[in-house]
């Protein structure tokens, strides 16, 4: 129970990835913070999965994280329910993808706002608790498109490395403090968001022949954030895509 008594917050964590890594930490003893946007019934029930399983705790909270106002309220809701903030996961995203001279203005604003300012707003409400409190570790959900690019991904990647230098520069930050800030970057996950996707084009660039299970992101996202053989690691972008970059 390497997170008993410590509180995590895992924006978009209603279903896919974040909800892989709501159960990992909460299955470590964690009280978390279920944020969602529009699927509120998704929500509670991870917060029923959590509190059957009895071993964290979980609140909903509904949140859309790129807008400053309703950010500030989510983190003044949480430290009012339990006081702390250990551990802040920005995984909150969306694609709108299309080729770059047909891409609508809204289509880039849209994901630049959630994608990479959404990260901002919660790292600088996390960093004024994590700085009184002297401890805490945040982890910032990127992508393989944000290192390598990708065609009909303009929005989308420029936001995904956007948050590896955001990362990088928040980890220099606060460090004196003891705050270790990192980046994951998967590949292709089993989600809802590459429901739709063509397999076959993918799965030949993929060493390992297959798609990620959200549980795997979980599991790395777990290790950095509670693990204390990761107490060393900041500022680093770790990669978990099957062998796609290497
Ligand atoms: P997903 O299945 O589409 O889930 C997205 C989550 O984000 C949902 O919980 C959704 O909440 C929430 N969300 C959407 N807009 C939001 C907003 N404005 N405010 C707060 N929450 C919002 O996506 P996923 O595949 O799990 O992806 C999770 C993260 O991993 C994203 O940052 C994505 O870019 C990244 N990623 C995914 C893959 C992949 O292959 N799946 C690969 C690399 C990186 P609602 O249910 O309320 O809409």
């Amino acid at each position: 129970m390497l997170l008993a008594d410590k509180v995590a917050l895992v924006t978009g964590s209603s279903r896919g990835i974040g909800r892989a890594i709501a159960l990992e930490l909460a299955h470590h003893g964690a009280k978390v913070v279920i944020n969602y946007s529009h699927s509120a019934q998704k929500a509670e029930e991870v917060v029923a999965q959590i509190q059957a399983e009895g071993k964290g705790d979980a609140l909903a909270l509904q949140a859309d994280v790129a807008d400053p106002a309703q950010v500030e309220k989510l983190f003044t809701q949480t430290i009012a329910q339990w006081g702390r903030l250990d551990v802040l996961v920005n995984n909150a995203g969306i694609t709108r993808d299309g080729l770059t001279i047909r891409m609508k203005d809204d289509d880039w604003r849209s994901v630049l706002d959630l994608n990479l300012s959404g990260v901002f707003w919660c790292c600088r409400q996390a960093s004024k608790i994590m700085l009184k409190q002297r401890a805490g570790r945040i982890v910032n959900i990127s992508s393989v498109s944000g290192v390598m690019g990708n065609a009909g991904q303009i929005n989308y990647s420029a936001a995904k490395a956007g948050v590896l230098g955001l990362t990088k520069s928040l980890a220099r930050e606060l460090a004196p403090r003891g705050i270790t800030v990192n980046a994951v970057t998967p590949g292709f996950i089993a989600t809802e968001m590459t429901h739709d996707l063509k397999l076959e084009p993918i799965l030949a660039m993929v060493p390992l022949g297959r798609l990620g299970a959200p549980e795997e992101v979980a599991g790395l996202v777990r290790f950095l954030v509670a693990d204390p053989a990761a107490a060393f690691i900041t500022g680093q972008v770790l990669g978990i895509d099957g062998g796609l970059i290497m």
